[in-house]
């Protein structure tokens, strides 16, 4: 899938399709916007449009920007891919596979990532720059190609989607248009580190999709430095931003607690955590810390939860009212779990 310095189709909505075709009928954009929508490999594949037109077509725009560059497949099913753009960044995103055969799209928004989260290799590698909504869309393209139809999408790979909103929001906006793929806006979740303006732009101008808040703690301190962006964004702060989601959205938000070892798993991690849930309409959905070499604490590696610790953790928070979610750790041995992409570079 790799076309090159011709003006890409894959980021267009179905409007701005038909613009950039013009002055074609409208009815040619809408049929190319639905070829795209399918995935075809190229404009001589696009059957229903008289050769001529399929050939200056070709000599006029590209159909993709990105490749599949490397993948990788773990037993559990989950398939991790390095993509490569037209400027030669590479960013991966994964495909999970669940119990009941649901297949879900792991989409990353920016090449690397400028929040440096303490437990996250993404955010060791800095960041490069926000990526088009043509290089979101093609993610989920590439993804699909590999086991067929895909009916959910999460925002969690590389980047921090609130920072690059405009292009998720073109992008979403694509995959969600009933004339191509119509994926339900119901089935697609952003997660963010915490910027509370960004919850407040996705609040008044979408896109339209479910919200979950990486707090990984409660406790202001040490969230300070597991990360950074609180210092910016205190979580007073974030959970006004959330109650006015949740005002404007009339949606259920979820707060994620990635769990490491000895650091965000103590009984005043409990209660701070429980203490910023008061209030909101809200469940928690803890998560193990995926092993990956290099990244450290106050000097020390990070380590994954012990059994007893996570469940103990689980435990409290659900004594204190809470609805709790584990989840599953799927792509650990590839590298392609929450926290692990770009391990690979
Ligand atoms: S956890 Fe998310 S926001 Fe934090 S550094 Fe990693 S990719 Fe960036």
């Amino acid at each position: 899938m790799k076309e090159k310095s011709k003006p890409g189709l894959s980021g267009l909505s179905l409007e701005d399709l038909q613009d950039a075709l013009a002055p074609l009928p409208a009815y040619r954009g809408q049929q190319v916007f639905q070829w795209l929508a399918q995935g075809v490999p190229s404009f001589q594949a696009m059957t229903n449009l008289p050769i001529a037109l399929r050939k200056s077509l070709e000599e006029g725009f590209s159909l993709y920007s990105s490749s599949i560059s490397a993948k990788q497949e773990d037993s559990d099913g989950t398939v991790k891919l390095q993509i490569t753009l037209e400027d030669q960044e590479r960013i991966e995103s994964v495909l999970l596979i669940d119990r009941e055969g649901r297949q879900t799209a792991c989409l990353s928004t920016q090449a690397g990532c400028p929040m440096s989260c303490v437990f996250c290799k993404t955010g060791t590698r800095g960041f490069s720059r926000n990526l088009t909504a043509g290089e979101i869309v093609e993610q989920f393209f590439h993804l699909r190609s590999l086991k067929g139809p895909i009916s959910n999408i999460v925002v969690m790979g590389m980047g921090e989607p609130l920072l690059n909103l405009a292009e998720l929001r073109k992008a979403l906006r694509i995959l969600t248009d009933p004339e191509g793929t119509g994926l339900s806006k119901r089935r697609i979740t952003l997660s963010t580190s915490g910027i509370d303006y960004g919850i407040r732009e996705l609040a008044d101008f979408g896109p339209d999709c479910r919200l979950a808040l990486s707090l990984t703690t409660g406790d202001k301190e040490l969230r300070e430095k597991l990360m950074p962006v609180t210092k910016t964004n205190p979580l007073p702060a974030l959970k006004e931003a959330l109650l006015y989601y949740q005002r404007k959205q009339r949606r259920r938000v979820t707060l994620e607690a990635v769990l490491i070892r000895g650091i965000n798993t103590r009984e005043k991690d409990v209660h701070t955590l429980a203490d910023f849930a008061q209030g909101l309409e809200t469940m928690v959905n803890l998560i193990p810390w995926n092993p990956i070499a290099g990244l450290v604490f106050e000097g020390k590696p990070l380590q994954e939860p012990t059994k007893e610790e996570f469940e103990r953790f689980a435990g409290e928070l659900e004594k204190k009212g809470l609805k709790v979610t584990r989840r599953l750790r799927r792509g650990k041995r590839i590298a392609g779990a929450c926290g692990q992409l770009g391990a690979a570079e």
